[in-house]
């Protein structure tokens, strides 16, 4: 079984992902790290794919397809994927429907307070990637992995305007089209989040 799970910025989709991951074994594969990993590289399509992503704006769809395609080759993986973060826009959807099936889509839903809130609070691990929030979390190292924690270049506040207005413009039809399959699933994040995810993957069983 493949799910997808989308949601706007900071709405919970690492926290809700590593659930997953860590109860149902899925294999998680976060397109935001796919993607800043692809980054690092020291070639012009990867710094092109640095100055798109750290602005929030959404990457051409062609390469994205592109990157995820050859993630899930190199990776040997077709099934149990929990795709967080993609397809973000119509276009994925259709280039992805050519090699991986979904059978469940995830929304995750959060008020435009808490995001911003938690967008502006977080803390990220420079080497897992783990996230933490400045407001409950007083340590400058990883709980995880010991490495120095940063504040990401794109967690601001012109850079969350941005992707939420991607989101509403681009993903909202994405969720749309999933709606009409009857494969959406929404889950409040305001709320505990971990009973709802049982109660779904009870029903995709
Ligand atoms: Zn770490």
């Amino acid at each position: 079984m493949n799910l997808v799970i989308l949601g706007p910025p900071a709405s919970g989709k690492g926290t809700c992902s590593n659930y997953l991951k860590e109860k149902y074994n899925f294999n998680h594969i976060s397109m935001g790290d796919l993607l800043r990993d692809y980054a690092k590289q020291d070639t012009p399509i990867a710094k092109m794919v640095n100055d798109t992503i750290s602005s929030g704006k959404i990457l051409d769809e062609d390469l994205t397809a592109k990157i995820l395609f050859d993630y899930l080759q190199k990776e040997n993986l077709f099934d149990n994927i929990l795709l967080d973060g993609y397809p973000r826009g119509l276009k994925s959807v259709e280039l992805m429907t050519k090699f991986l099936k979904i059978d469940k889509v995830i929304i995750l839903e959060a008020d435009f307070e808490v995001i911003k809130s938690r967008v502006l609070n977080r803390l990220s691990c420079s080497k897992c990637g783990k996230a933490f929030s400045k407001i409950d979390y007083h340590d400058s190292i990883c709980d995880e992995c010991g490495a120095e924690l940063i504040r990401r270049s794109d967690d601001n506040i012109d850079v969350l305007n941005t992707r939420m207005r991607e989101y509403r413009d681009l993903t909202i039809p994405v969720i749309n089209y999933y709606d009409k399959l009857g494969l959406v699933y929404r889950i409040d994040t305001n709320k505990n989040f971990a009973e709802q995810l049982d109660k779904l993957m009870e029903m995709v069983k």
